[in-house]
C-alpha cells in the first residue's frame, strides 16, 4: 500500500471540527499522523480535502438489470462524482430480500467495485408490501438499513411491525413516501402543468401523507425513520415540526428537486420524469429553506440509470428516474453554495459525511487518524460543463447535459488508492 502526502489543501473534516490549510498523510491505506519522506506527493493547493463523500441513495441495478448499470460501472460513476461510499437500493431482480442476495452483492462489490458499496435490504418480501422480509437475517448478512425504495408499504400495521423489528436488531429504516391511493397512476406533479399537458397528476399530498405516517410510527415505536427524496413543501413543514419535538425523523434531498420545476416537463422529455416528480417553484423554495435550517440533513442522488430504449417511449410509459452520481456534487455546490447561498461548503460536506454516517452508523465520513483513507479532493470554484457522453455510468438518462456548473470533485481516493482523477 502506497504512502501519500496531500500537500497544502484546505482540510475540512466536520467530524473533528477541522478547517485549516495543512497536509494530510496517508499510510497503509489509513489516515496517518505523518508520512515517510519518500511518500507520493499530491499537490492540493487551492483545493478542499474532505472525508470521502457518502451517497446513501443509489440504484446499482445488479443483480438482474445489468443493461442499465453494473456494480463496477456504478462504482466508477460514484468515483467520478467524488463518492467513496455508496448505499445501494434493494429493488433488483431478485429483490435484495434475503441473505443470499446480500451475500451476492457484497461479493460482487468486493470483486469489481472501486468504491465501498453498502447494501440495503428490503422491508417486505419481494418488495411487494404484503409480508415482512427476514429483517434479522438481513441485519446479520450485513445490510446497513432496510427500505422498500421504489415502493412504499401501504399497510401501516405492517410498517409498524417492520419498524419494531428494525429497532430490535438496530437497523435504520429508510422510506420512499408515496400513498398509492392518492397518487394512483400519476406521473408528474399535480398542478398547472399536469392539467395543461393532460398527464396524470402525482399530488404533493401523496408524499406528505406517508411522511406524516412515518412521524407517527417513529414516535409510536421510538425508532428512527428516514424519509427518502423529499420533494414537497408540506413534507418539509411536517419534518421540521416533528424534529422540533425531537421525533426520530429525517429527510434527504436530491439535486433535481431543487434544480428543476415541473415546468421542465412541457416538452414531454422523459429525462424529466422521476418519482417523486419535479414540483412547483414554491416546493423548491421550501426545500431550500429546509436545507438552510437543517430540517433536511442529507444530500444524495437517487441515481437511477435506465437504458435509452427504455426512456425513449411515451411519457406515461417511461420508467421513473435519472442518473445522478456524476452531476450531484456539481449541482449542489453550484446551487446551494454559489447561486442560492443557502449553506456554506462546510455544511455541504457535513451533509455528505457525518450526517449519513450518523444515520447509518458507518465507519466513514471522517479524516481521524487511523480511519480508512477515503478522501475526496474538490475544487468548489472550478467551472465545467456536464457531458453525458463522458459519463462512467452505464446509462445516459440525465436532463443536465450541457449544463454549466461551478464546483466539482477532482480526485477520489478509496483506502489510500486514487480511484479517479480529473
Ligand atoms: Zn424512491
Amino acid at each position: 500500500m502506497s504512502e501519500i502526502i496531500i500537500r497544502n489543501g484546505r482540510i475540512i473534516d466536520p467530524a473533528n471540527k477541522r478547517d485549516e490549510v495543512t497536509d494530510l498523510a496517508i499510510v497503509g491505506g489509513k489516515i496517518g499522523k505523518s508520512a515517510p519522506k519518500d511518500a507520493e506527493i499530491i499537490d492540493a493547493k487551492g483545493l478542499i480535502v474532505a472525508p470521502g463523500l457518502i451517497d446513501i441513495h443509489v440504484h446499482l441495478r445488479e443483480p438482474g438489470f445489468g443493461h442499465k448499470e453494473t456494480l463496477p460501472s456504478g462504482a466508477r460513476a460514484a468515483a467520478a462524482g467524488g463518492f467513496t461510499t455508496i448505499v445501494c437500493m434493494p429493488n433488483t431482480s431478485p429483490a435484495a430480500d434475503s441473505p443470499a442476495t446480500i451475500a451476492w452483492i457484497k461479493n460482487r462489490a468486493a470483486d469489481a467495485a472501486c468504491v465501498n458499496v453498502l447494501p440495503t435490504g428490503a422491508i417486505s418480501k419481494n418488495i411487494a408490501g404484503e409480508e415482512l422480509a427476514p429483517i434479522g437475517s438481513l441485519g446479520r448478512a450485513g445490510v446497513v438499513a432496510i427500505t422498500d425504495d421504489g415502493h412504499c408499504i401501504q399497510n401501516h400495521e405492517l410498517m409498524r411491525r417492520a419498524v419494531e423489528y428494525a429497532r430490535m436488531v438496530g437497523l435504520p429504516v429508510l422510506d420512499h413516501c408515496q400513498d398509492y391511493n392518492l397518487v394512483g397512476n400519476g406521473v408528474v406533479h399535480e398542478g398547472y402543468w399536469s392539467t395543461l399537458l393532460g398527464l396524470p397528476g402525482w399530488p404533493a399530498a401523496g408524499e406528505e401523507a406517508i411522511v406524516m405516517r412515518n412521524i407517527l410510527l417513529a414516535e409510536l415505536c421510538d425508532h428512527h425513520i428516514h424519509c427518502q427524496h423529499i420533494s414537497a413543501a408540506g413534507s418539509v413543514r411536517l419534518i421540521r415540526e416533528a424534529r422540533n419535538r425531537n421525533v426520530k425523523i429525517s429527510g434527504e434531498v436530491c439535486p433535481h428537486h431543487i434544480a428543476l420545476t415541473d415546468e421542465a416537463i412541457q416538452n414531454f422529455d422523459t429525462n424529466y420524469k422521476m418519482n417523486p416528480p419535479l414540483r412547483s417553484k414554491e416546493d423548491v423554495g421550501a426545500i431550500l429553506e429546509g436545507i438552510a435550517d437543517g430540517t433536511l440533513s442529507i444530500l444524495c442522488s437517487d441515481h437511477a440509470p435506465h437504458a435509452g430504449f427504455e426512456k425513449e417511449v411515451e411519457f406515461d410509459q417511461a420508467p421513473f428516474g435519472i442518473v445522478g452520481l456524476e452531476t450531484e456534487l456539481g449541482l449542489f455546490i453550484d446551487l446551494l453554495v454559489h447561486k442560492h447561498r443557502k449553506i456554506d461548503i462546510k455544511r455541504l460536506i457535513e451533509m455528505y459525511t457525518i450526517e449519513p454516517a450518523k444515520l447509518l452508523k458507518l465507519n466513514a465520513g471522517t479524516l481521524s487518524i487511523g480511519a480508512p483513507a477515503d478522501v475526496t479532493l474538490m475544487d468548489p470554484d472550478s467551472e465545467w460543463t456536464v457531458r453525458i457522453d463522458q459519463f462512467q455510468s452505464g446509462s445516459r438518462n440525465s436532463p443536465f447535459d450541457g449544463w454549466k456548473l461551478k464546483g466539482r470533485a477532482v480526485r477520489t481516493i478509496v483506502g489510500g488508492k486514487t480511484v479517479w482523477k480529473l
